[in-house]
């Protein structure tokens, strides 16, 4: 027998690698073992409930080894259910978020405040010779960096979007093209840093794993622009404008708070008429018959 074929062969040499075991890893409390490498110590994070289907060991650029473990539980996804409290979420620039329940989430601004830090650290990278032992180093330093700022990142998002789910049972979020928005260069930063993508991927996972619902609108619908009392719809809202009034009722809005609960009602209709489908025919007649169009055009100042 091959040695060589007895140990992980990467395909790359530098920065995240991985291999995958499709059987016969067995879990213990603290180790795993592998097939032709044998005991490996580890921290389990979690009990292993039932009959284990995969393992992925993977190395990431800060040379620290993880195994993700897939299982099957045997426990059949718990049915959704829209009965109870709803609730619609904006995602935005000034806050992160914004709720229909009024309540407004800072952006994570972790990439600024590590910003700095991660400069100089790049720069000293840039420095070193290539293929030295000191680049290699400075490389690290790097990566160290970039992991602290993903880590923090991801805990935020996992604890807002914990907190949303637990505390609602339909969550209503905007289809947002976050790719297409990328290829915005002023804005691509911002964006890629708060990472609403990875966000909305939580809120849905999380819904799903506890029979609650998970409703995404599409990103054309106007949420901003529409009053979410009378259903008017101004022509058009300058971002710059924080507050507005709507000229058909009177009612004084916050831009964000009415936007998400704009995206709550419309979530609602779509859910209540079962199929995107309906629902945008639904629109269609109700734009035709109560939905106005306003045509004042609201500037800011
Ligand atoms: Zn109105």
């Amino acid at each position: 027998m091959n040695v060589e074929l007895a140990y992980p062969r990467f395909k790359s040499k530098h920065g995240k690698q991985s291999i995958q075991y499709p059987q016969n890893v067995r879990v213990l409390s603290d180790y795993l073992i592998i097939p032709k490498i044998g005991e490996i110590k580890a921290v389990i994070h979690r009990p292993i409930e039932g009959k284990i289907k995969t393992v992925t060991i993977s190395k990431n650029c800060c040379d620290r080894y993880f195994a993700s473990i897939l299982f099957e539980d045997g426990k059949e996804k718990p049915l959704s259910s829209t009965e109870g409290k709803a609730v619609g979420v904006d995602v935005g620039l000034t806050h992160f978020c914004t709720t229909s329940s009024g309540l407004k989430y800072d952006n994570p601004r972790f990439l600024t405040k590590h910003e700095k830090n991660l400069k100089r650290k790049q720069q000293q990278l840039s420095r070193k010779e290539k293929g030295s032992n000191n680049r290699n180093k400075a490389r690290k330093k790097v990566a160290r960096v970039h992991r602290k700022i993903t880590n923090c990142r991801e805990d935020f998002l996992h604890k807002l979007s914990r907190r949303i789910v637990d505390e609602n049972q339909v969550i209503v979020t905007e289809n947002l093209n976050v790719k297409g928005m990328m290829k915005n260069h002023c804005l691509a930063k911002a964006i890629g840093q708060v990472g609403w993508g990875i966000f909305m991927t939580m809120l849905k996972y999380k819904a799903e794993e506890n029979g609650k619902t998970y409703v995404e609108v599409d990103r054309f619908f106007p949420s901003s622009k529409t009053c979410h009392v009378c259903l008017n719809q101004v022509g058009s809202l300058p971002l710059e404008l924080r507050r507005w009034t709507c000229k058909s009722c009177n009612t004084t809005h916050d831009r964000d708070i009415n936007a998400a609960i704009s995206l709550r009602d419309e979530g609602l209709r779509i859910i209540s008429y079962g199929t995107r489908d309906q629902a945008y025919r639904q629109t269609v007649r109700r734009s035709s018959r109560g939905r106005k169009k306003s045509t004042t055009t609201l500037v800011s100042g």
